[in-house]
This record gives structure tokens, C-alpha cells and sequence, in this order.
């Protein structure tokens, strides 16, 4: 068997060396162009009346001696035909490009990650009707995104356990049930706001693996006492509840010696250091597992929530009593509500209220 294949045309891009070329040209706004040999213009004809093209070319520079790769921000190995790792025995790139102007035989596009001046295969129109498969996945990348997520979260929270891990693994399969993806500030994605039901260690993984956090007033709190997640997009006040069993989950998925050692340890507080660095190691262990739960041990619903208005800016007024300025809805007669005696406070328990330094339960 034997044939060939000969360049139809060049790319130039921005991109000149390795190092430069995102990760995932979908997710940049750089422009390349993509030069026609004028012997294969005739070719182009009505490809202007293409929204989206798939490129396949070249990558010249490629290794062609590998099978395994580790793909960028991963750990773990795969074989090169589980990645999209330019290094590979026949190293044909391919993108699905935006198509921004023809001209002549010359093409504007952008979402391309190809290096300047590599040889074009081959163009094809893109269409999302054959091409795009909703439910698609590329399982070793989406377990990967959790432990980076993971790993994020115990920067965040601490250290690794269980319920932080279970706030990651439902923050997951909230946004991918919503089609949403992580809030970071300053880029086009979705608005969206996260509605949890407790206050334990899962707000803390929901905080991190979905980017709504108290202090960007997209995280709120129910003091209902479950171990549940709403995740909602802003623009039309739809949502995803994820809600877990964590009995359920206790019985099948803890083994008994962490659960005999959290009781010695956690709830009696009598545990030595022996046991604390112990129980550390199989929590650890028992989070990572968490990552890995079915989505049948949820609970799933799609949810309408009404409208919740952001943190409205009032102004400063001055406390008769101490001097300090307050937000005007927190000055009660002159006084700040510290200064007036009666105040409410999220603390371990949920929500209570404070009457004069004294703690009361709100619910009883
Ligand atoms: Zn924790
Ligand atoms: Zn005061």
C-alpha cells in the first residue's frame, strides 16, 4: 500500500514557536490565515457560505516516534490515539475553525492551534447537525478536571476529605447538567450562582469547583442542614439541585475503620496524634473515591428558582455609639446592630442571632 499526500496550502499564524500555541485554539481570540495554493483555488468555491470549517494539517515539527503522551495539566500517561498530543506517528493536526473572511484564496479564521508556516491537508465544512455529539466524553479528561479540581479545593479548604470531594463531584454534575462552566471573573462565560444547603466542608468544594464564592455574591446559603446543590444560571433563573444521600453514601462507600476512627477522632475529640494523622490519610482516600461516584448515587432535578438580586451598594452611615461606618441597612436608630445588641451570625450550626453578645438559636 503505498500513496501520498501534498500540502494544498499554508498556515500563518501568530505562533511561531512551540511554546506559543494554546492548549485549545477554541478557546482563543488570536487570528490565522490559511493560504491556498492557487492551483487549488478552484476548490474554494461557496466556502464563504461556511460558518465553520475543520482543518487538517501537517504539524511538521512533531515527534513521530511516540505512543504515549501526558497531556498539558494532566499527571497520568495515555496512549497517544486517547489525546490529541501533536506528537504522534502521523502527526495530522485538526481544528474546527471559525471562517471570518474569504479572500480569494486567502482564509480568515480563528480557533486554529497550529504553528506558523504548517503545511494544510485538507479543509471540510464543519456542520453542528452530523458533528457535534452532545453527550460526548473523553473519560480520563473528565476525571481529571475533578482532581484538579480537587486539588484546588484542599489549597482552599485545607486538606482533602470526603464532603469536599462530594461539593467537587456535584459542582461537576451540576454545570455539565447545566452546560455551564466554572464563573471566572472577567471572561465571557455563563453567569451563574450556586445555592447551597449547608455550611460543612461540601461548601467549600462547591466554592472552588464552580468559581461562586461568598465574596463574589454568587455563592448563597439555605440553612437547611442538607448535603444539597443548586446550581443556577442567572440569565433565566434555571437550575440543576444535585442532592446526596450521605448515609447512604457512608454505608456503602466508607470502610469501617475511618468511620470508627472519625468517631474516636472527630465527634469525641479523643483521639491522639496517632490517630489524627490516620484518619487524615484514609479521609484522603475516601475524597478521591468520591470523585469516582455514579451518578445514580444522586439525586437530579432541574429547578426553577426565583430571581435573587446581587449585593446592592448602599452607603456608609456613621454609629452613634462606636464611630464606625456601616452599610445605611445595617444602622438601626444611629446605632450599627452591634452597637443596638441584636445581629445575625453563620456559624457551624447555621444561622443564629445574637441579642446582646449572647447567642440564640434562630431555629428551634
Ligand atoms: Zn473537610
Ligand atoms: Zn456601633
Amino acid at each position: 500500500m503505498s500513496f501520498e499526500v501534498s500540502p494544498i496550502g499554508v498556515i500563518r499564524s501568530p505562533y511561531k514557536k512551540n511554546g506559543e500555541v494554546p492548549h485549545q485554539g477554541r478557546f482563543s481570540e488570536e487570528i490565522s490565515e490559511i493560504e491556498i495554493f492557487p492551483e487549488f483555488e478552484e476548490g474554494l468555491k461557496d466556502i464563504e457560505t461556511c460558518s465553520h470549517l475543520i482543518v487538517l494539517y501537517w504539524l511538521d515539527r512533531a515527534k513521530r516516534d511516540t505512543l504515549k503522551a501526558i497531556p498539558p495539566h494532566d499527571r497520568r500517561e495515555h496512549g497517544v490515539f486517547a489525546t490529541r498530543s501533536p506528537n504522534r506517528p502521523n502527526p495530522i493536526g485538526f481544528a474546527v475553525v471559525k471562517l471570518l473572511e474569504r479572500n480569494g484564496r486567502f482564509l480568515k479564521v480563528k480557533w486554529l492551534d497550529a504553528l506558523d508556516n504548517t503545511p494544510v491537508l485538507d479543509i471540510k465544512p464543519y456542520s453542528s447537525k452530523i458533528d457535534s455529539v452532545e453527550d460526548a466524553k473523553i473519560g480520563w479528561f473528565e476525571g481529571e478536571r475533578m482532581r484538579e479540581l480537587l486539588l484546588k479545593a484542599k489549597e482552599f479548604h485545607g486538606h482533602i476529605c470526603p464532603f469536599v470531594a462530594l461539593g467537587v463531584r456535584m459542582s461537576v454534575l451540576a454545570m455539565d447538567e447545566l452546560g455551564v462552566s466554572r464563573n471566572e471573573t472577567a471572561t465571557v462565560g455563563e453567569d451563574i450562582l450556586a445555592i447551597v444547603e449547608c455550611n460543612n466542608c461540601l461548601t467549600d468544594g462547591v466554592q472552588v469547583a464552580t468559581g461562586c464564592t461568598l465574596g463574589n455574591n454568587s455563592l448563597i446559603y439555605l440553612d437547611l442542614g442538607k448535603n444539597a446543590l443548586t446550581l443556577v444560571r442567572r440569565r433565566d433563573w434555571k437550575g440543576v439541585r444535585v442532592y446526596v444521600d450521605a448515609e447512604k453514601i457512608r454505608e456503602r462507600y466508607f470502610d469501617r475503620e475511618a468511620l470508627e476512627l472519625f468517631e474516636k477522632v472527630i465527634v469525641q475529640r479523643k483521639g491522639d496524634e496517632e490517630d489524627l494523622k490516620k484518619i487524615s490519610i484514609l479521609w484522603e482516600n475516601i475524597g478521591w473515591k468520591m470523585l469516582e461516584l455514579p451518578r445514580e448515587e444522586f439525586k437530579i432535578e432541574i429547578v426553577e428558582v426565583d430571581p435573587i438580586e446581587r449585593a446592592p451598594i448602599f452607603e456608609n452611615v456613621k454609629c452613634k455609639k462606636c464611630g464606625e461606618n456601616a452599610m445605611a441597612t445595617r444602622i438601626k436608630d444611629g446605632l450599627c446592630l452591634k452597637c443596638s445588641g441584636g445581629y445575625y451570625a453563620v456559624v457551624g450550626r447555621g444561622i443564629v442571632r445574637f441579642q446582646n453578645g449572647k447567642m440564640e438559636e434562630v431555629v428551634k
